[in-house]
């Protein structure tokens, strides 16, 4: 209306800040886990607990055995730009952990009801050493009192009526049961990743993914695998890695054969990432192009890893995306070790590029 032409211009209140960033990160409760998820990666835990209630919407539970938060920086855990992982811009351009924004309890906290609840490891010098300390948000995004709480070493994040007071985004969420399933994909996809911490993941009171750490023990990895993406893909897979300089890929690819009418089975992980980027796709769909019949789909498992300083992945804010530096050489790159490890030649490659 023409009055609001009148409106002078007012900073925003850092709650509505907070719920505009959680616009961006914050879709399904299956983004609240895989950010809680994250956390506690970062925090060097080796176990995580996932409980959910009635798909996570109801109550949804994000328990860890890491380094914790020590008293005096629960409160600041909640603020925004808030982050233990990076200080500066090089930092920024090397980043090591999963995490670097600050953004996602906040966000979080700004559309749910959210309780931070955690006990650090001991460090010696803080009061209250050895004790738990928990702090909830308020509805108004205030943060309250602490409170002291009873917890084992590391950290609980547990948010309840996600998007209470945000009903645009309450109408977007599907049934309980697709978005269970998209919370339980979540956990699966960094299970795959992290064979070296145990998952568990409950819904409404029922188990529904248990995984136990697998150490450097092949035959409990092979279970594992077979548990994540079923026995077909254990036994009809080749394992591949290779390194050229920088670049490092393991993993492993289906048999051709054993192709899919669908695309379900696709994971690829830059630096323990998951990310879906269509350089690497098309890399991939261009190894595989002669020895797949037309709407078949390959199978994979893959994890690229290489310096941190060569792939950008501050591109999006739920970092889905990465941007590599050298993206032609990461291309070809993967495009060789796929071709050779199905034993197909690289000729006829540059001709395809950019189909
Ligand atoms: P970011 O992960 O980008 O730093 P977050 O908002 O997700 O931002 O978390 C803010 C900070 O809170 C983190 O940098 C970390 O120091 C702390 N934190 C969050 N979750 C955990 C956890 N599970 N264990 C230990 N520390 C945590
Ligand atoms: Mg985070």
């Amino acid at each position: 209306s023409a009055s609001d032409m009148t409106n002078p211009i007012r900073l925003l209140s850092s709650h509505l800040v907070n719920q505009i960033a959680a616009g961006e990160v914050v879709e399904r409760p299956a983004s609240v886990v895989k950010e809680l998820i994250e956390n506690s990666l970062d925090a060097g835990c080796t176990r995580i607990e996932i409980d959910v209630e009635q798909g996570g919407v109801k109550r949804l539970r994000v328990r860890d055995d890491g380094g914790g938060i020590p008293r005096e920086q629960l409160a600041l855990a909640l603020a925004r730009h808030a982050t233990s992982k990076v200080v500066d811009l090089a930092d920024l351009e090397a980043v090591a952990t999963l995490g670097f924004r600050g953004e996602a309890l906040p966000s979080i906290a700004s559309v749910s009801r959210l309780t931070l609840t955690s006990r650090a490891a001991l460090s010696g010098a803080d009061e209250g050493e050895g004790m738990a300390w928990e702090v909830t948000v308020g509805a108004d995004g205030q943060i309250e009192p602490l409170r002291p709480a009873a917890h084992p070493p590391g950290t609980s994040v547990e948010i309840r009526d996600l998007f209470f007071n945000v009903p645009a985004r309450r109408k977007f969420l599907r049934t309980e049961k697709t978005e269970f399933d998209h919370l339980e994909q979540v956990v699966r996809r960094i299970a795959l990743a992290r064979p070296d911490i145990g998952f568990q993941l409950r819904h409404n009171g029922r188990t529904v993914v248990d995984l136990a750490a697998t150490g450097d023990d092949a035959a409990r990895l092979d279970a594992r695998l077979k548990r994540l993406l079923g026995n077909d893909f254990v036994e009809q897979s080749l394992p591949l890695e290779e390194t050229a300089v920088d670049l490092r890929l393991h993993g492993w690819v289906m048999r051709p054969a054993f192709s899919r009418s669908q695309a379900d089975q696709q994971f690829f992980y830059v630096n323990g990432r998951m990310v879906r980027d269509k350089l690497v796709s098309h890399a991939v769909r261009q190894a595989f192009s002669d020895v797949l019949h037309h709407g078949r789909h390959p199978a994979y498992l893959l994890f690229l890893e290489l310096p941190a300083r060569l792939v950008d992945v501050n591109v999006h804010p739920a970092k889905h995306e990465v941007r590599f530096r050298e993206g032609r050489q990461v291309h070809d790159f993967i495009f060789r070790v796929l071709r050779r490890c199905l034993g197909l030649g690289t000729l006829g490659a540059a001709s395809d590029a950019g189909r």
